[in-house]
């Protein structure tokens, strides 16, 4: 068990686990994207070390870069959308992949992919180490995913529980 700030958490997929899965994933893009120079978009702060691991066993030449999303209100019909910084890299006619840590409801993985497309991306794929199935809430096309996980809060391996419990090196669980 391990506890972050007032929260215990109860171990939930090894190191070792999510090792061999990232190695497979770096595999299934690396055969995907053979020649075809791939523009990985790191969502930070919580893909950092999945991304790191992921892309030492990605084998094309590929451009690597990171963003933020932002929130802010626009306008009260549109209500919360978020914006993306830090995209250094003009992803116009690229062939664009998106690196995340979890899908929960999707909404920001789904606004996201929008806003690349509308930038002009050739086409846009997702990777995302985590996915909470039951917690979706719109239809979205997750091409890689590393583990389908029950509709838990979890922390580590670069996510956090108010900013802290990134640098754990496994997925830990909300105990209960
Ligand atoms: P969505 O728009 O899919 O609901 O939001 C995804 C974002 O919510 C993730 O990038 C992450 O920041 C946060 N999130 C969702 N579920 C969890 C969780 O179980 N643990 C942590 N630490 N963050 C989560």
């Amino acid at each position: 068990m391990v506890t972050v700030k007032d929260k215990v958490f109860a171990p939930f997929i090894e190191k070792t686990t999510l090792e061999q899965r990232i190695v497979e994933m770096g595999g299934e893009i690396s055969r995907d994207y053979k020649g075809r120079n791939p523009l990985f978009v790191v969502v930070l702060n919580g893909a950092f070390m999945f991304a790191s691991d992921l892309l030492k066993g990605v084998d094309v030449l590929c451009e690597i870069s990171f963003i933020r999303l932002a929130s802010y209100e626009q306008t009260q019909s549109t209500g919360k959308v978020k914006q993306i910084l830090g995209l250094a890299e003009t992803v116009q006619g690229r062939e664009v992949i998106v690196i995340e840590d979890i899908v929960d409801t999707g909404l920001t993985m789904s606004e996201l992919v929008s806003q690349l497309k509308a930038k002009g991306a050739a086409s846009v794929e997702v990777v995302t180490l985590l996915h909470k199935p039951e917690a979706l809430k719109t239809a979205i096309d997750l091409k890689y995913v590393g583990f389908e996980i029950e509709n838990r809060f979890v922390v580590g391996y670069g996510l956090d529980y108010d900013g802290l419990g990134r640098n754990l090196d496994a997925i830990y669980v909300l105990a209960d």
